[in-house]
């Protein structure tokens, strides 16, 4: 019988402590502080802080860091739980001296709770009770189970309460100190290990002394056990208490507004350099004060390290601190209208395909594309231009001719590969304008896209669909040139740097872009008014192009892009003057290395043998306009009866479907046809569909108003020489 009841009641015990094990086992939540809100904070490359965002419970409490620094570990477990390091989350003799010491001053004077118990307190946040701090220690011994001392210390750094709305010792440090926590003196490191005592203690009030008073007795345990001098012990004593709560850093504004909105509650590593950050704002805090005299009131900048694409510095927009409409935009995110820095894009990818070579003449001659005629910034054609001249000074007539030549579609195809995130439309949406223009792209993105070029070059990278060794090069070679005085104000500048760099300025003066590359940086810079409005006199030479250079002086200096190797390219012969692949009647040639797929280009069409003579003849309308330019040039003076070499229409072009605007009054504009003739003083006789017009001479322009459909314009001079043009109204 007995033996039956001892046999049942070890069941019962051990069910029941099977029971207690499991319950034991599972009675800590996986994670203590779900569901604790956090600050966004984004720190630099180094972990330096840039800038925090109060958390959305209005409580300053930054994400868990790894790591405790040395003076608050020790000025924390001397305070609160000395023998922290070798119990097992209770210490029984704290309990019992503690208890000693309540009775003996009849109140509670001390809990003798560890470090453990004080951060499950924390995780549950129960009232202070007998009972409760019994679970505390149960669950602080299954804590101990579970994590390492500095896992558990991790916690308590984290979620300890500082006193109102700061939580953690990371926020109190740059609250209270103004500094990283690695960065507190003795006296700091004290005052923050007795502060979760009693928070309330920091507020100013007759309990600053108790506060004082408890921070100095700590200090002096601290130097009776060995951890500081008596000399450090008396410096710290006389530190003062904290005052109000300081401001934390401000650095990179808008760049920390982002990741705010995109990883709120987070700790955001950046690759900033807090640094090299806070002398671009300097710069561009600078400028932005000259510049806002003038109408101008937001600019931003972005430095790129090439070889790793990160960004160093990113100011989203000067002086964000003055509250102006506008100054909250993210400038480098925002999409804005390129101007002319998209053209070393399309001068590079139209050297890699072979279309034309570094130096080929280029029509610089007015176009109406069916009412779009652009211009070019000083409203002057000269006829013919080189390439690469074209590019350095930002001709926009021979820029609209290459993407002609390379076709919308295909450059939008190639924009997008390099990384334009923001031209979702067809190509037939933006059309020929593109180039000048018509699409819209990010500073992040373009200055990514000119730091991606360098990197290509120097092979940092693999994906950038322009690869071609010769077409970068040239293309870098081109974009060099800083002696283009008509583009900028070169005294602003105090020195100046050898950087591939490119300006752009937007249709109606609102937008001014500088991008440059060197092989170690790529800046780009933004100047306008982010609420879109233009400013006259708003170019990318006069505005951003000064801040650039002034960006590119802080960086350490390199040295140039390296010349490519003669395997990297193929060399030709190319004619001088035209700068096509050399002719059997091409004169002076050069030899070049090229792109490699330069022999599918064109050969010089310019230089003909005529009646045994070796010459070089532009079409008449490059005529027209190069020998302006050009007073070497010695124009062809065909034999008669040439027909087509003696006249060009300069508009329109064969089969151009023309739209004629009408007036307000409701009547027809018309629209002017524009001839080109080799000796501009023949008589030029005009016919519309065998109609005769009138008679031109010098300038042959004339003004026709045809009706909708199709039509064929005939020119002849009083030589009889006679050219046509058919057309389309519409
Ligand atoms: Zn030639």
């Amino acid at each position: 019988m007995m033996e039956g009841r001892g046999k049942v009641f070890q069941r019962i015990l051990g069910g029941l402590t099977a029971a207690l094990l499991l319950l034991y086992l599972f009675c800590l939540p996986r994670d203590l502080f779900k569901g604790t809100r956090y600050s966004t904070v984004v720190e630099d490359r180094n972990g330096e802080l840039l800038g925090a965002r109060i958390a959305s419970d209005q409580q300053w409490r930054f994400p868990p860091s790894d790591s405790i620094p040395d003076k608050f570990r020790t000025a924390l477990i001397n305070f609160e739980d000395r023998w922290f390091v070798f119990h097992h989350g209770v210490n029984p003799f704290a309990i019992v001296r503690a208890a000693i010491g309540n009775i003996r001053a009849g109140h509670v004077t001390s809990g003798g709770s560890t470090i453990t118990m004080q951060v499950i307190r924390m995780a549950r946040g129960k009232e202070r009770t007998i009972g409760q701090k019994f679970v505390e220690a149960i669950l602080a011994t299954r804590l101990e189970w579970r994590c390492s001392k500095e896992e558990i210390l991790g916690l308590y750094a984290s979620h300890a309460p500082f006193g109102g709305n700061v939580v953690g010792l990371e926020a109190a440090s740059w609250r209270y100190f103004g500094r990283p926590p690695k960065e507190l003196s003795w006296g700091e490191a004290a005052t923050l290990a007795v502060l979760p005592n009693s928070p309330a203690d920091i507020h100013p009030g007759k309990n600053r002394n108790k506060l004082m008073e408890k921070r100095n007795r700590l200090l002096g345990t601290l130097h009776e056990r060995g951890y500081l001098d008596s000399l450090d012990l008396e410096l710290a004593c006389e530190e003062p208490l904290p005052l109000e709560p300081v401001a934390l850093p401000r650095d990179a504004y808008h760049l920390v507004e982002h990741h705010f909105k995109e990883s709120t509650g987070k700790r955001v590593r950046t690759s900033v350099d807090v640094h090299l950050q806070r002398k671009v704002q300097a710069v561009c805090d600078q400028w932005n004060d000259d510049f806002t005299q003038r109408g101008v009131d937001d600019l931003s900048a972005i430095v790129m390290d090439v070889r790793s694409g990160d960004i160093l510095a990113y100011v989203g927009n000067a002086n964000p601190e003055r509250s102006r409409p506008g100054s909250e935009v993210d400038i480098p995110r925002s999409p804005r209208s390129t101007g002319s820095i998209l053209k070393p894009i399309l001068y590079c990818s139209l050297l890699q395909e072979g279309e034309i070579l570094p130096n080929t003449l280029l029509p610089d001659v007015p176009i109406n594309l069916n009412g779009f005629s652009p211009q070019n910034f000083n409203r002057q054609f000269v006829g013919a231009v080189p390439a690469s001249e074209a590019l350095a000074r930002s001709l926009n007539v021979p820029a609209v001719h290459m993407l002609r030549r390379f076709g919308v579609p295909r450059f939008l195809d190639i924009l997008r590969k390099c990384g334009i995130s923001t031209m979702p439309k067809s190509a037939s949406h933006y059309g020929l304008s593109l180039i000048l223009g018509g699409g819209e792209g990010t500073l992040l993105d373009i200055t990514s896209i000119y730091s991606r070029m360098s990197a290509s070059y120097q092979d940092f990278t693999e994906d950038f669909p322009l690869k071609d060794k010769c077409a970068l090069w040239y293309t870098l070679d081109a974009l060099k040139e800083v002696n283009r005085p008509d583009e900028i104000d070169w005294h602003l500048v105090s020195s100046v740097r050898k950087v591939a760099w490119k300006t752009g300025t937007s249709y109606g003066f609102r937008d001014a872009w500088a991008v440059g590359m060197t092989p170690e940086y790529a800046v780009g810079v933004w100047a306008g008014n982010a609420k879109g409005n233009g400013v006259p006199g708003l170019t990318g030479a006069r505005t951003a192009g000064p801040v650039m250079f002034g960006i590119f002086n802080l960086l350490p200096s390199g040295g140039w892009f390296e010349e490519p190797l003669s395997e990297e390219g193929i060399t030709a012969e190319v004619c001088h003057d035209s700068g096509h692949l050399a002719g059997v009647d091409c004169t002076r040639k050069d030899t070049l290395l090229l792109p490699k797929k330069a022999l599918r280009s064109d050969p010089c069409p310019y230089h003909k043998t005529v009646e045994g003579v070796r010459t070089f003849i532009l079409p008449p309308s490059m005529e027209w306009y190069y020998r302006q330019h050009h007073p070497e040039y010695k124009p062809y003076i065909p034999a008669k009866k040439e027909g087509n070499s003696l006249m060009e229409f300069i508009y329109p072009e064969e089969g151009a479907t023309i739209t004629i605007p009408r007036q307000l009054d409701g009547s027809i504009a018309g629209v002017t046809f524009n001839l080109a003739h080799r000796t501009p003083d023949s008589v030029v006789y005009w016919h519309l569909d065998n109609e005769y017009l009138g008679e031109t001479r010098f300038i042959h322009q004339m003004n026709i108003k045809p009706a909708s459909g199709r039509h064929v314009v005939t020119v002849m001079d009083e030589d009889g020489n006679s050219l046509s043009v058919s057309f389309i109204i519409t």
